[in-house]
């Protein structure tokens, strides 16, 4: 069973989103649990925490198709001490809120070196980030994200993903999200149903697809390997619709949140009805209210 969804808003307070994914039709869906773009939130209160459980629990989709993701500030391979403390302390909140929304997963960003210390040593610094995280959380998995290698920014290679993984203590709560447009403009082909193959099965080769708890379904503006990070409507990009269909036909991205972060969200709901179309799903299935 596919779980399609966006990342929808949250404006007005974390507990609309689950209404706004029930909007679009999805069964899954991503949110930011504070503005992604400030260092300091307000912690959650009470009402919102209570009236974000019972509108999940109204859209019928499940705390584990939930993909919330963190403030875009957050860098857990930074080289420098003073700031890679205070995004560990962020992330480290942005986890506790989580758990307070009684989700289970945090997508992130892995990190970026900064061209000031290796890439082995920022990879380093993001598993320690990781264990110090799971330390202060009970069930919360971390689920690191695969970049666009824009400027000194990791996670563009599987290796990097692996290495990353390897270096975390308790693996039973790291993950792995690929976003398909990321991983095109980091240079793995997606186009055709022979390239999907080869790019999948260097990802299971290379890290496991037991390591993969959520995806971004995104088309393309840049082009293969360009290492830029543009999203384009589905079909609409450099990727095109085959690799869409290829993953809603596939049994391997079964039973994880596949998350839209195309650029138009006036068209997220026709974008997930085509999903489910190549899925092979009756619409009676797929409506949501
Ligand atoms: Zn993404
Ligand atoms: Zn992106």
């Amino acid at each position: 069973m596919k779980y399609v969804g966006a990342h929808v808003s949250a404006r007005g307070g974390v507990e609309n989103a689950p209404l706004n994914a029930l909007e679009i039709g999805a069964h899954a869906f991503a949110v930011f649990t504070k503005n992604q773009r400030q260092w300091k939130a307000k912690p959650l209160s009470e009402e919102s925490i209570t009236a974000f459980r019972e509108n999940l629990d109204k859209s019928g989709i499940k705390p584990e198709h939930v993909l919330p993701h963190d403030s875009y500030l957050i860098n857990l391979g930074h080289p420098e001490t003073e700031a890679l403390e205070k995004s560990r302390a962020a992330f480290i909140d942005e986890m506790q809120r989580c758990e307070q929304l009684g989700l289970k997963l945090l997508n992130f960003h892995p990190g970026s070196h900064l061209g000031k210390i290796s890439e082995d040593e920022s990879l380093e610094r993001v598993a320690e980030s990781i264990d110090m995280a799971l330390a202060q959380t009970d069930e919360v998995i971390a689920i690191i994200e695969t970049t666009a290698g824009q400027g000194t920014n990791l996670g563009y290679r599987f290796e990097q993903l692996a290495e990353i993984i390897e270096g975390v203590r308790d693996k039973t709560r790291v993950g792995v999200c690929i976003d398909t447009c990321h991983i095109f403009t980091a240079g793995y082909d997606l186009r055709t149903g022979a390239d999907c193959d080869a790019t999948f099965d260097a990802f299971d080769r290379i890290v496991g697809f037991d390591y993969l708890m959520g995806m971004h379904l995104n088309d393309s503006k840049p082009d293969l390997g360009s290492r830029v990070d543009r999203h384009e409507s589905l079909g609409k990009g450099k990727i095109g619709w085959d690799a869409f269909e290829y993953i809603m036909q596939d049994e391997r991205f079964d039973e994880i949140p596949l998350v839209l972060e195309t650029v138009d969200p006036s068209i997220w709901a026709d974008e997930i009805d085509q999903l489910y179309i190549f899925a092979g799903d009756e619409p009676e299935r797929r409506a949501n209210a």
